[in-house]
């Protein structure tokens, strides 16, 4: 396989997949350095995500570049998202002296009711391109500390960043087996998810990745974590700081050249607003610079690939005029795809709006009354994040309300990408309804198991039944 750059479309080099035999052997060695992980003492696990940190820290700038240079993201965002690791690996390590069980009252004198958490067994974790390492984190980070020895597929589009991550966490003492990649494509991560030594697939990608592989792992009863695409939207009511919510969006929907599950994609504009908002956001969206992600004047880097850029045409065809933005720069190579920004004003939810066009494309809706907003954001078949735009509490608390935003993730007067890592990531309905990251989301990677001691020297039975 061959790792390219989006700067230019070159080659950075070739790299050898790896075969079904190597996937099922990185998984055997997996299983096998499970039965001693499982029973290191979690603080101890954890020293080994301390020691990830503090390498992640020290190399902060060069994985950054490598981010840079393999998904094309700017060296703000890079930088970022090799930060998102370093506090994930410090949330980690705090979680190692944290993994506590409840203890409940027996019903039976004499007897103790509790949970333990054990450690699940071998983690599988896929990973998509557009955050080609945080991800990762996210999951190994509290794999490790739960006691899970981790077999990562990354992104066939990232693998240079994959083996950077993979060097720092040799280095950083994990023993043999329990952290490893798996180089490859689709057919690479189908081994993993159908092998039934691991007992949790992690999965991050697009929901049509997320349908193909939830019920092969539930076939085999495995567990799977799903992280799958977004459609998400915001509502600029009224009452809105317009200042505030055209920076956010022109981040939430710019940033990243529109490449992030949490991109947003539409925005839900009260009528008596509308015309404004649509004037400021082009005024600003002029003042965007495309171009090189590694020059430190440019806020929108390439897209991925020729296919992300051919979807984000037909996109444009199909929508027709855009109020700003335009379809193409001038590409600086021919297999290097830059873009600009684009806004379309839509005048209702079609069938292309409610499609995740993984680019930098915002469809901008007018709303009358609360209820019909309410109505357009929760349309979309996914389900990750939303955001509200308001300077009226009862607004804010009606969108955060059980009748408001149908999303996992849900922001007021902040836009709805660049979450943080101490709560819990992830959405509903199309995006999968797998949470990882921060809050409980540790027990995904943990078995739990109910005890009961008896330490009286009766036999009472449960629910009062009698017998012998
Ligand atoms: P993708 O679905 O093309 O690939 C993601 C990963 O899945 C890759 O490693 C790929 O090789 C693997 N894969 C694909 N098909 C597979 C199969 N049948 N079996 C096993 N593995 C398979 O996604 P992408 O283009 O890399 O990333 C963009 C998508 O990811 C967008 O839809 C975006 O919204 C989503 N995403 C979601 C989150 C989240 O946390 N919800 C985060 C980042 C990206």
């Amino acid at each position: 396989m061959t790792a390219r750059t989006p700067i230019t479309g070159g080659s950075l080099g070739s790299l050898p997949a790896a075969t079904p035999g190597d996937v099922d052997d990185a998984v055997a060695r997996a299983a096998e350095a499970f039965r001693t992980w499982r029973i290191v003492p979690a603080p101890e696990r954890g020293a080994v995500v301390r020691r990830l940190g503090e390498l992640l820290r020290a190399h902060k700038s060069d994985l950054a570049e490598l981010v840079a240079l393999e998904a094309g993201k700017i060296r703000s965002e890079a930088q970022g998202e090799v930060q998102e690791m370093i506090d994930v690996c410090d949330f980690a390590v705090g979680l190692s002296r944290q993994l506590y069980g409840a203890t409940m009252a027996s019903e039976r004198p004499g007897h103790r009711m509790m949970e333990l958490w054990q450690p699940l067994g071998v983690c599988g974790v896929i990973t998509s391109f557009n955050f080609p390492c945080a991800v990762w984190a996210w999951n190994a980070a509290l794999a490790l500390v739960c006691g899970d020895p981790v077999v990562w597929k990354p992104s066939e589009k990232t693998p240079l960043t994959a083996l950077a991550c993979d060097a720092l966490v040799q280095r950083a003492g994990a023993p043999a087996g329990v952290a490893q990649v798996v180089l490859g494509g689709a057919e690479v991560g189908e081994r993993l998810v159908d092998n039934p030594s691991v007992a949790l697939v992690s999965a991050t990608g697009s929901t049509a990745m997320g349908r193909a592989i939830g019920p092969r792992v539930a076939a085999r009863f495995g567990r799977s974590l799903l992280e799958l695409g977004g459609n998400n939207a915001a509502i600029v009511a009224p009452s809105a700081d317009l200042d505030l919510a055209v920076r956010a969006v022109a981040f939430a929907a710019a940033g990243t050249a529109g490449q992030r599950c949490t991109t947003l994609r539409r925005l839900i504009v009260h009528r008596s607003i509308h015309d404004d908002l649509v004037d400021r956001l082009v005024t600003a969206y002029k003042s965007l610079t495309v171009g090189n992600p590694l020059d430190e004047r440019t806020l929108v880097g390439p897209l991925i690939d020729r296919h992300a850029y051919e979807a984000f045409g037909r996109a444009l065809d199909e929508v027709g005029a855009l109020a700003g933005g335009a379809r193409e720069l001038e590409s600086m190579a021919p297999d290097a795809f830059y873009v600009r920004p684009a806004i379309a004003v839509v005048l209702e939810q079609t069938p292309l709006v409610l499609r995740e066009t993984f680019a930098p494309l915002l469809y901008v809706l007018a709303y009358d009354d609360w209820d019909e907003a309410v109505a357009l954001h929760n349309a979309a078949a996914h389900g990750l994040s939303s955001s509200v735009f308001t300077s009226d509490l009862r607004e804010a608390e009606r969108f955060l309300s059980p009748a408001g935003s149908d999303c996992g993730i849900a922001n007021v007067n902040i836009g709805p990408s660049g979450a943080e890592i101490g709560g819990a990531f992830g959405g509903e309905k199309d995006t999968g309804g797998g949470r990882e990251s921060g809050s409980d989301a540790w027990k995904a990677y943990m078995r739990r198991m109910t005890c009961t001691v008896n330490y009286s020297g009766e036999l009472p039975l449960a629910q009062g039944v009698e017998f012998l």
